[in-house]
């Protein structure tokens, strides 16, 4: 599966975002939802497999830099029954440190 590259706000860091092996194999349960891989050995990449539900944006309040007053999840009216957590660079996905995301 190609790496989908997510065009980042100016002055941030983009976001890779793929399958990783275990989703793939449909071993979801293993999958820890960010990864690394040979080819981008200093970068994590978020697993996007449906398994996980997550629909991914940045929100606009991210996109604006008003990054305060993002939750980390919102929604939009093109999908009203559906949180998207926010990937914007600010919620601490970032080069060299796992860290969750806020739920
Ligand atoms: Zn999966
Ligand atoms: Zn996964
Ligand atoms: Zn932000
Ligand atoms: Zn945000």
């Amino acid at each position: 599966m190609a790496i989908e590259w997510k065009k980042p706000a100016p002055g941030h860091e983009e976001i890779l975002t793929s399958v990783s092996a275990e989703c793939t194999r449909f071993e979801c349960e293993k999958c820890p939802g960010l990864f690394t891989r040979d080819d981008y050995p200093n970068r994590f990449i978020m697993c996007v497999h449906e398994c996980h539900r997550v629909m991914t944006d940045v929100s606009p309040e991210c996109e604006m830099g008003e990054c305060g007053k993002c939750s980390g999840t919102f929604t939009r009216e093109d999908y009203p029954n559906q949180s998207i957590t926010c990937i914007h660079t600010c919620h601490g996905l970032k080069d060299g440190a796992v860290t969750h995301l806020r739920d």
